[in-house]
């Protein structure tokens, strides 16, 4: 049997992590909601005084935290919904950039080291909104309520305007920045982005086998994660899997 060039892996590996993105996002795609809505519930339990009490959405939280920390955020580069689908905007994107042969401008890496903090914003905004009883305000306006609601088919644009706008700005980053959401904007993406901590987790490169001035894994990772160190333990990796496979002296492992 012929044996698989590093480019057929690649394509197999591209075409595995799709598969696995339609599955979930067809039968699955409400574990991103309902993840969010658990860090909701929780601030908006204490910020009411109440004991917090189990229920899917902190089940589900739990989940996916527990799968983040032990196994690093496959999670987000598999199995998300909503970051499957900045992953097709953008690949459409793409293909529309070299038909038209335009580029859309692109995102410098140190504004991209900057941008990667807003998250963090989004994330305490969130949580101190519903501590102080205003998570309706959360949840009319944000981009992720209209996603939630045209999927299940609920989504009406006079209740949720604000939202559509908010939404129409994150697909037009979408298509300029690959997983732009996730990196810049994600609230869960900054929860997930400090949990995994564990060193078996960690993708090993030996630098010394490098072709010298290569970069092909930095280039090519989805997040821009700098490779300068040996171990890559990055919490904004979200374990795509493209830099092992890439590599044409296979130089990266777990
Ligand atoms: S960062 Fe957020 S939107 Fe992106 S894959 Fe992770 S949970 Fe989903
Ligand atoms: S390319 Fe490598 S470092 Fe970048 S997100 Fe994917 S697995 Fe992580």
């Amino acid at each position: 049997m012929k044996k698989l060039t590093k480019k057929d892996k690649l394509n197999l590996l591209r075409w595995f992590r799709v598969l696995v993105q339609i599955v979930f996002f067809v039968f699955l795609p409400a574990v991103f909601s309902q993840s969010f809505a658990a860090i909701k519930s929780i601030a908006e339990t204490v910020g009411n005084g109440e004991v917090i009490k189990n229920n899917s959405f902190i089940v589900s939280f739990i989940v996916v935290s527990i799968i983040t920390i032990l196994c690093g955020r496959i999670f987000c580069g598999w199995a998300c919904s909503f970051g499957a689908f900045g992953d097709w905007v953008f690949q459409v994107s793409q293909f529309i950039q070299k038909k038209l042969k335009i580029k859309f401008p692109k995102i410098s890496d140190k504004a991209i080291s900057y941008l990667k903090l807003l998250k963090y914003i989004v994330l305490i905004t969130i949580i101190v909104l519903c501590f102080c009883g205003k998570a309706s305000l959360v949840a009319e306006n944000s981009p992720w309520t209209v996603f939630s609601l045209v999927r299940v088919g609920q989504y009406k644009f006079a209740v949720y305007a604000t939202s559509t706008i908010l939404m129409c700005i994150v697909i037009v980053g979408m298509a300029i920045k690959e997983r732009f959401f996730c990196q810049f904007l994600c609230p869960l993406g900054a929860v997930f982005a400090i949990l995994p901590v564990l060193p078996f987790i960690s993708l090993k490169r030996n630098k010394d086998n490098c072709i010298p001035k290569c970069n092909a894994c930095k280039n090519n990772c989805p997040v821009k994660i700098k490779l300068q160190d040996n171990s890559l333990t990055d919490g904004e990796c979200i374990s795509c899997m493209r830099c092992r496979m890439i590599c044409p002296k296979g130089n990266i492992k777990n």
